[in-house]
């Protein structure tokens, strides 16, 4: 008996979270109607009738808004200028910001792009639960939370808890108190049509798939759904599945592509420096432009889900084997990377696997090489930024795409986390990905055989 009232109190609870949830949901929908949200296709249409615009005359512009001189100092303060971008370009865009920054304890690391979001997005949800009590009254209970939670450690495990426990109303809450606007939605959609088309374009282009490999895998590209910082379009459409509600929470800190969904996903938390609003295009193609295309890429890699997410082989054995045998070479490079750094534990060498994350680094090497190409054809104008003029469009791509990763960590970290097979290390992220890219080579001037411009690359797009 006892059993059963506690089922049917649970039934009961979810049920009026649910409806609470959906409330909150339609509400803040509504807000949003001010904004016209173009269906896939247009968008897709509209951004292929501009695809001419490369023929246009070519001008000279310096970017002086805002947004572009704290891009500009952020790059020029990364950067050591001491160090041979063909030699280490990780070291030259980050050597600055390596040599400023102190590492934290706990993690023994300190990520560029992770703590300037990180710091952001933690001060925004500090107002929303300190500040105005009568705004967002679905917060109260997150507020009493927040309010009674006393830690000796720092104040900010009190709002990463609550981060935690109040993720969905939150989100809610910090998607209609800080939402993009409609022309940073707009140029958002932009970067990740055009990004798409490009693609698009390399998997058609591919000489190892065969024909029917390469319809199948355009054709689940094409039924993808992209959902972007908090969008309504896609949240309509899944309403009543609570767990991908859930999956949507525009508090996420990274984006994600669920095969079995088809989505994929960029939160609003994602919309800030330094992955966007960097106040020119050339730069946000090189941060965001790079990361959706390396989601992107996971989708296109996963050939044994379709695009309604179903478990279903798309490619035929011979272009899976074609495949695997490109895996290997970037799994034999990775390796190769690893063991050339290991310098305080270099009897454990043979323990060094980067099998495990091969599909990851993969993501970025074609991502980085998609948004490139993507940015090569869009551009029109030559941007330079105040402090940068020497260097050229191409060039502030790669340094904005390496902000992104500029990483303080103590070499024992990063050892342990190669000797562990955990994930692979930023330094490498960056590197590595720009060594496959003839146009990386090309942009630097870095002669062949270079550090930078190895003879053999790893390409699957
Ligand atoms: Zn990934």
């Amino acid at each position: 008996m006892a059993r059963s009232t506690q089922v049917l109190l649970y039934l009961l609870s979810a049920a009026i979270a649910a409806r609470c949830m959906k409330m909150e949901l339609d509400e803040s929908l509504n807000s949003k109607d001010n904004i016209s949200w173009p269906q896939n296709d247009s968008r897709r249409a509209h951004v292929r009738r501009n695809r001419d615009i490369s023929t246009t005359e070519m001008k000279e512009k310096m970017c002086n808004s805002t947004e572009c001189m704290i891009s500009a100092n952020r790059i020029i303060n990364s950067m050591d200028s001491s160090v041979d971008p063909c030699e280490d370009f990780f070291q030259f865009a980050c050597g600055g910001f390596i040599k400023d920054s102190s590492v934290n304890h706990w993690h023994q690391r300190k990520i560029l792009e992770l703590d300037s979001i990180n710091v952001l997005v933690l001060e925004r949800l500090l107002k929303l639960l300190v500040g105005d009590s009568k705004k967002y009254p679905f917060l109260q209970k997150a507020r009493e939370k927040y309010r009674n939670c006393t830690t000796i450690i720092h104040p900010h495990f009190c709002l990463k808890g609550a981060k935690k426990s109040d993720a969905w109303l939150l989100g809610v809450a910090y998607a209609r108190e800080y939402p993009e606007t409609a022309d940073e939605f707009r140029r958002l959609w932009i970067i990740v049509d055009t990004v798409y088309l490009e693609f698009r374009d390399m998997v058609a282009k591919s000489t190892w798939m065969d024909e029917e490999s390469i319809k199948r895998s355009i054709i689940k590209a094409a039924k993808l759904d992209i959902a972007l910082g908090y969008d309504p379009y896609i949240l309509k459409k899944h309403r009543f599945r609570f767990k991908i509600l859930n999956m949507l929470n525009p508090l996420l800190s990274a984006p994600v592509h669920w095969p079995e969904y088809a989505i994929i996903f960029l939160p609003l938390t994602q919309m800030n420096p330094p992955i966007y609003k960097l106040g020119h295009e050339v730069l946000e193609y090189g941060a965001m432009g790079a990361i959706f295309a390396h989601e992107l890429t996971h989708s296109y890699t996963m050939f044994d889900y379709d695009g309604d997410g179903k478990k279903n082989f798309i490619w035929s054995p011979n272009t899976i084997s074609a495949f695997y045998e490109r895996v290997g070479c970037f799994v034999a490079q990775y390796n190769e990377e690893f063991r050339n750094f290991i310098e305080i534990r270099k009897d454990e060498i043979e323990r060094i696997n980067s099998t495990r994350n091969v599909f990851e680094n993969i993501a970025d090497s074609s991502g980085l090489r998609a948004a490139f190409r993507t940015f090569k054809w869009k551009e029109n104008t030559i941007w330079t930024l105040k402090g940068l003029e020497d260097f050229s469009p191409e060039q502030l791509f790669f340094l904005a795409h390496a902000n992104l990763h500029c990483t303080k960590e103590m070499p024992h970290v990063t050892e342990e986390t190669i000797l562990k097979n955990k994930r692979t290390p930023f330094r490498f992220r960056v590197n590595v990905p720009m060594k496959n890219m003839d146009e990386f080579a090309k942009a630097w001037h870095c002669p062949l055989g270079s550090n930078m411009n190895p003879v053999k690359k790893c390409v699957i797009w």
